[in-house]
């Protein structure tokens, strides 16, 4: 094997790239350039790479020696008696896919905790965000939930108007919009927006039937259900702008997609705690909470012949019938008797049909 190689010197401070050929001998090289020879001693390389199987790359000070050639390395640790010049690196070792091996093994599991994670840190910032914020969050929703809806004015007044009746209180401005929709349904919406869709007050017959309606759709605002729902259903987007106090891009973020979440809807469990929530609210303002399970025979009426779920409101579950079950039972056991509204509320019904 001969022991004379090409190369190139550059110099990392003057910048300079010299080709050069290279004699390696016992304990030094000696590399000659046009004009001059350099020694370089083993003992002064202080970093020796080996890229690959022919390209090595030594340095000396501010000296750098490239050279391609897949008998250099051998040479040299022949000659210097030195085995672990060129020690190699992790990545020479392992090569890409090794690489790549170790950073899946890291990261995957960091993504499923981040995963993982994101629910129930979504959860515990909605439960903690205040009033204020949820009420920027629930406006831009409301204004892109409602945008293609046809506002009933009139009624949305009566309604609000029946609402602030009621004296359910709670730390949220509930505002009550009534739009025109052939489906019957009614939807909360984060920080205190209501909206009725006309098709339900059309199945009413009684005013307690609607207490019992915003009585539900306010526990759901109060008990932070929807906000709930909305930081689960954005996750991850949403947790990052929260964590970075950023509620200004919230607002966008929600406005860009909440055509596409629609009223959310709720787990059985959500469910019938607002049933409760709605009883309790009732009970609290002296109104009669026979209204509600009321609304639910009206609502079981109305659902197609042999079909016990109702579709489109208060979503497939839980069943219309277990509702009703558990309405009667809380109300015999809290022994609210009063079965009449108040006059107030009575006028604003009879305007409102
Ligand atoms: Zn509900």
């Amino acid at each position: 094997m001969s022991n004379l190689f090409q190369g190139t010197l550059y110099h990392s401070g003057e910048k300079t790239r010299t080709p050069v050929s290279i004699q390696v001998e016992s304990g030094c090289l000696r590399i000659y350039a046009d004009t001059a020879i350099q020694t370089w001693a083993a003992l002064d390389i202080q970093s020796a790479r080996r890229l690959g199987e022919d390209l090595v790359i030594l340095q000396n000070g501010a000296w750098y020696l490239e050279v391609q050639s897949p008998g250099f390395a051998p040479t040299i640790e022949q000659a210097w008696g030195n085995k672990r010049l060129f020690r190699k690196s992790f990545f020479d070792k392992a090569g890409i896919a090794g690489c790549l091996i170790v950073l899946l093994g890291i990261l995957l599991p960091l993504l499923a905790v981040f995963l993982w994670l994101t629910p129930f840190l979504a959860d515990r910032a909605a439960r903690e965000v205040s009033p204020e914020v949820e009420r920027q969050i629930g406006d831009a929703w409301y204004q892109s939930l409602t945008a293609a809806s046809t506002i009933d004015s009139a009624k949305t007044q009566l309604v609000q108007q029946f609402y602030d009746s009621l004296h359910f209180g709670g730390p949220y401005d509930m505002r009550i919009t009534v739009v025109r929709e052939p489906v019957v349904n009614a939807y909360a919406v984060p920080g205190g927006h209501i909206v009725v869709f006309d098709s339900i007050i059309g199945l009413m017959d009684a005013p307690e039937q609607l207490a019992g309606l915003l009585a539900h759709e306010a526990s759901h605002i109060q008990l932070r259900h929807s906000t709930r729902a909305i930081f689960r259903e954005l996750g991850a987007r949403l947790f990052l702008n929260l964590a970075f106090g950023n509620y200004g891009d919230l607002s966008g973020i929600i406005a860009q997609h909440g055509s596409q979440l629609g009223g959310l809807s709720y787990s059985r469990q959500l469910e019938l705690e607002a049933d409760r929530h709605g009883l309790d609210l009732l009970k609290k303002s002296r109104a009669p909470q026979q209204g509600m399970p009321g609304l639910f025979r009206k609502m079981q009426a109305a659902a197609p012949a042999g079909d016990s779920e109702i579709p489109n409101f208060w979503s497939t579950h839980p069943a219309i019938s277990e509702r009703i079950a558990e309405a009667e039972a809380q109300i015999a056991a809290s022994g609210n008797i009063r079965d009449t509204v108040p006059d107030a509320l009575r006028h604003i019904w009879s305007a409102l049909k």
